[in-house]
């Protein structure tokens, strides 16, 4: 399936109205995909998998900005660390301290979110709000955290996503009264962006929507 350039604009242009960056989630999709959003004026992509990134980052214009979304492991963030301009899903401390020590090797300073727990699925990575008021955020040199991120759970139960959404809204803004630097709250994917942005998200992250499908089980 092409890239649907129509829906591409019609959500480009709600999100401009409601100031929420979109993240063009481009996982799996070729590098053809990406050029022809890139050619619409689109920078922010958003990639899940390390050498997926660093192949299509070497391939393309050099003014995209790549966000990492996935679950990354701790040995794979030097591959990373020389260009990634946010870091969406950051879930542990040690992994914390590796892009840290990764950023300062490459001599600069990784923005980063926090991903906390907000589904009631099992299966999702995160903080949850008594480990992440536990963690020291200040003490990086070369991270900046900047806000928090969270997926809710795959569900048609919209009263449910809401709430997740809530949640971590709520949990966005005690900790921007303690952090000055929080200023970006991603959450929202094709099937829920709109009641993310209603719950106050500044960041969506969509794929499928603007790059169709993906045929494989994530
Ligand atoms: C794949 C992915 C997305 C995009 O999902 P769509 O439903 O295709 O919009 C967003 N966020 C994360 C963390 C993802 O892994």
């Amino acid at each position: 399936m092409p890239v649907n350039i129509t829906a591409y604009k019609e959500i480009k242009s709600v999100l401009d109205e409601a100031h929420v960056t979109l993240v063009a989630v481009s996982k799996t999709k070729p590098v053809e995909d990406i050029q022809a959003l890139y050619n619409e004026g689109q920078r922010d992509f958003g990639e899940n998998y390390v050498q997926e990134l660093v192949d299509k980052e070497a391939a393309l214009p050099k003014d995209i900005r790549w966000h990492f979304i996935g679950h990354l492991q701790s040995n794979k963030v030097k591959y990373i660390a020389p260009f990634v301009h946010l870091i969406h899903g950051v879930d542990s401390e040690s992994l914390l301290k590796e892009i840290n020590r990764q950023a300062a090797k490459n001599n600069r300073i990784i923005d980063c979110l926090l991903q906390v727990h907000i589904a009631t699925e099992e299966t999702k990575f995160g903080f949850d709000g008594h480990e992440l008021s536990n963690l020291k955020i200040t003490q990086f040199e070369n991270l900046k955290i900047k806000g928090l991120m969270g997926m809710a759970s795959f569900s048609d139960d919209l009263v449910l996503v809401r709430n997740e959404f809530k949640k971590l809204k709520t949990i966005f803004d005690q900790f921007s009264i303690i952090h000055s630097q929080f200023s970006i709250i991603s959450m929202g994917m094709s099937g829920d962006y709109k009641i993310a942005i209603e719950e106050g998200s500044n960041m969506v992250r969509i794929g499928s929507l603007l790059f169709g499908a993906r045929n494989y089980n994530p």
